[in-house]
């Protein structure tokens, strides 16, 4: 089981309570990033790109807590830059757990071996680590030798300790759909309870901007990558945003579903996008012109964004707006092998061992592929 039933229970009735009070935005995930340091400088991240006297500050376990109410959404996503690295992160994680928030702290494992002490498992707290794939591939995305070393044995140490484990993998143009499978093999093995994936980004402040997809290069990957699925995988994400990344279901963006709060405040319009910050939740939700936002609303910046952050809390919606919704999630999540021998072939020719960071050829029909 991806996610335990009460989490299950909890995300379902709220979201339940929200359609039947007839709210139309409602948050379902809190993006709170308490600090932007990192003890990492991947390519394809710009949160570290900020000036110093910005990375030195940390949000105060109070500005967490104020958010984290304001908001009212059931889980909390802690990104960052680097959590571990917040002097006061266990502190805020208490006060979360305290609050029966569900959250996920996004960390590079770098340094959670050496602070696990810090922390107490429960089933309110899953560790969330930054893995983009087998050794190689994880080393070269995060730029740091031994990269991927340091966390499998910080992962290790958390399940062996009783902690919830996840997983969160970004894939990039170049990706090797046969290193990526044999890469959800391994993290199964090592005991992780689920997995999350997401395209990645053409984040403007990214120092790499070469190898961001596009969406019908993001659904042809992700097809050949999820279709013929093993039963052993686990995936702790909905199961409609998958099929939304493989090209099987179409969504509008809903970046209220994650808003971010971060040391500017909270962030128009969503976690990917700074065009300017609202002092309350309250002010993000009403001053923010939501229509100008998403694939559809024809902004150059949303043309080729499929991330979680827009597109996973549509997905949920979607599940329980409708019984066609909460039908096409129940057979996903019962029979979604998502047999494919165009993609099997795929895997077998075109995705043969490519060298990370090189381009591979994707064929592809689709016509709202946006070059950025
Ligand atoms: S489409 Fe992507 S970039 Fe645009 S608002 Fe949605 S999440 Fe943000």
């Amino acid at each position: 089981m991806p996610v335990p039933v009460s989490q299950m229970w909890t995300v379902a009735t709220y979201v339940l309570k929200q359609k039947l009070s007839g709210r139309k935005r409602y948050p379902l995930v809190l993006m709170l990033e308490p600090l932007f340091r990192c003890n990492l400088a991947c390519a394809g991240c710009g949160k570290i790109q900020y000036p110093a006297h910005i990375l030195k500050q940390n949000l105060s376990p109070e500005e967490c807590f104020k958010a984290v109410e304001e908001c009212g959404a059931p889980t909390i996503a802690i990104p960052g830059g680097e959590p571990l690295l917040h002097p006061q992160i266990h502190e805020i994680i208490e006060g979360l757990v305290a609050r029966k928030k569900y959250v996920y702290m996004c960390t590079n494992a770098l340094l959670l071996k050496e602070k696990l002490h810090l922390f107490k498992p429960s089933k309110y707290l899953s560790f969330s680590v930054h893995m983009d794939g087998e050794r190689e591939h994880h080393d070269f995305s995060v730029c740091k030798e031994g990269g991927y070393d340091a966390a499998l044995e910080g992962i290790r140490e958390a399940v062996a300790k009783g902690f919830r484990v996840t997983t969160n993998t970004t894939l990039f143009d170049g990706a090797d759909p046969n290193s990526v499978r044999a890469f959800f093999d391994d993290m199964m093995e090592v005991g992780v309870e689920g997995m999350m994936v997401s395209p990645g980004y053409s984040y403007d402040k990214a120092p790499d901007q070469s190898h961001f997809l596009g969406r019908a290069r993001t659904r042809s990957l992700f097809n050949t990558i999820l279709s013929n699925r093993k039963p052993k995988w686990r995936f702790n994400m909905s199961p409609l945003f998958l099929e939304f990344l493989m090209g099987k279901q179409h969504f509008k963006c809903t970046p209220w579903g994650m808003p971010t709060y971060n040391l500017f405040g909270w962030q128009k319009p969503c976690y990917l996008l700074q065009d300017g910050y609202a002092e309350t939740f309250a002010e993000l939700m009403a001053d923010t012109n939501w229509d100008n936002y998403g694939t559809e609303s024809g902004n150059p910046k949303c043309a080729n964004c499929m991330v979680h952050s827009g597109y996973e809390a549509s997905a949920v919606d979607y599940t329980f707006g409708s019984w066609k919704g909460l039908w096409a999630t129940a057979r996903a999540t019962l029979f979604g092998t998502y047999e494919d021998n165009a993609a099997l072939a795929a895997l077998d020719t075109h995705f043969k061992h490519p060298q990370p960071g090189t381009l591979v050829q994707i064929q592809s029909n689709d016509s709202d592929e946006v070059k950025v």
